[in-house]
């Protein structure tokens, strides 16, 4: 299959001709095909979410496993009365605070959506994106587009288009190229279908923030866990996922140890004739004596950090690189998020000094 990368942000074409390309890549969608498209998080893999054979085809381009359940995307507050049996009073409320915007909610499912997009459950996971593309192509799509990252199952997810065509490239019909992501790493995910609201997701929107608006929240016990016996209830937090080819590991502690350790782990590495990778900030990156470094971004921004995070670890698999230090960063704010993306991708190896 050819796959057509069609920009979307180049100015001199007008916004018209924009508008026009972005409605032909909804009637793809109407069609039943798949269409990849920017958000504000991460690219999207959509299809029409209403139609069982559409979502299928995204767990066959994708290699995901059928049990791992979709986000439908909407762009307005009405239809999301129609793909679900009810949304509490506080869900709306978060809607109306965050929406649109990085914010993924679950409720109990309402019968027009098939179980598989759903990945078999009696609960939808339903996301209002804050980017006027995303918006426009939900509109011209049908209303209700299906859309888990771009990325092949496993991998870490594309926040330019060159990531998605790396992996999508010849298996679907079309790449909104919208240019590089603002955010970077997707969205939280918060849990309605039970008593207390628990989030499943660390993201962008913080528990702080959430509670600022609807008071008690959880955090779903299975995140923390060290114990692999308790897992994650979000079907795709279980998964080894977020994923570089090489080894990474991460080094926390105070900053002048961390880079020491750093140095003394790469230095080893290398004399072991290992192709070494290393991930630093701005603050650091100079005082690093090995191996190729990289800057992910800069201490005093932290959103700087989740922007660069999974375009980093694509650029070190290009490289073959096969063992990779990084320095970890602070929980706080979206940190927490960083700190979930870059465990998963270390399958939990961290070091601390
Ligand atoms: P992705 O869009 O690829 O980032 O993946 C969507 C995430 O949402 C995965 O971790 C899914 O397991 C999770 N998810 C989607 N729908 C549900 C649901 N109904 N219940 C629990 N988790 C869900
Ligand atoms: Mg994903």
């Amino acid at each position: 299959m050819e796959t057509a990368i069609v920009n979307i942000t180049d100015d001199r074409q007008g916004i018209e001709a924009i508008r026009e390309k972005i409605r032909a890549a909804g009637r793809i969608i109407r069609q039943g095909g798949l269409v990849a498209f920017p958000t504000e998080t991460v690219y999207g893999l959509g299809a029409d979410a209403l139609n069982p054979l559409a979502s299928g085809k995204i767990y066959e381009a994708k290699g995901r496993p059928s049990d791992n359940p979709l986000i439908v995307h909407i762009s307005n507050m009405e239809d999301l009365d129609r793909i679900v049996k009810k949304a509490p009073e506080q869900a709306k409320k978060l809607a109306e605070k965050f929406w649109p915007g990085p914010l993924t909610m679950i409720f109990e499912k309402s019968d027009i959506v098939p179980l598989e997009t759903t990945g078999g459950l009696q609960t939808v996971a339903v996301r209002m994106p804050n980017h006027p593309a995303a918006l426009l192509l939900i509109q011209s799509g049908g209303g209700f587009i299906a859309a888990p990252s771009a990325n092949t199952s496993g991998r870490p997810s594309p926040t330019r288009a060159e990531h998605v065509a790396e992996d999508m490239r010849g298996r679907i019909p079309m790449i909104l190229d919208g240019g590089p992501v603002g955010i970077g790493i997707e969205s939280t995910i918060v849990d309605f279908s039970e008593e207390i609201p628990m989030i499943l997701r660390p993201g962008y929107i913080t528990a702080e923030m959430i509670q600022e608006v609807i008071g008690e929240i959880r955090m779903d016990p299975g995140l923390a866990a060290e114990d692999a016996k308790i897992h994650p209830k979000a079907p795709g937090m279980k998964y080894r996922h977020y994923a570089p080819k090489a080894d990474l590991i991460l080094v926390s502690g105070a900053k002048e140890k961390v880079q020491e350790k750093i140095n003394e782990l790469a230095e080893k590495a290398a004399e072991e004739g290992k192709t070494v990778g290393i991930i630093g900030t701005e603050e650091t990156k100079d005082g690093y004596r090995y191996g190729v470094v990289k800057s992910i971004g800069t201490r005093k921004d932290e959103t700087s950090i989740a922007r660069h995070l999974y375009g980093i670890l694509r650029e070190f698999d290009q490289m073959d690189v096969e063992i990779i230090y990084s320095e970890s960063f602070s929980l706080s704010g979206i940190g927490q998020a960083i700190r979930n993306r870059m465990l998963k991708a270390a399958g939990h190896q961290m070091i601390e000094v």
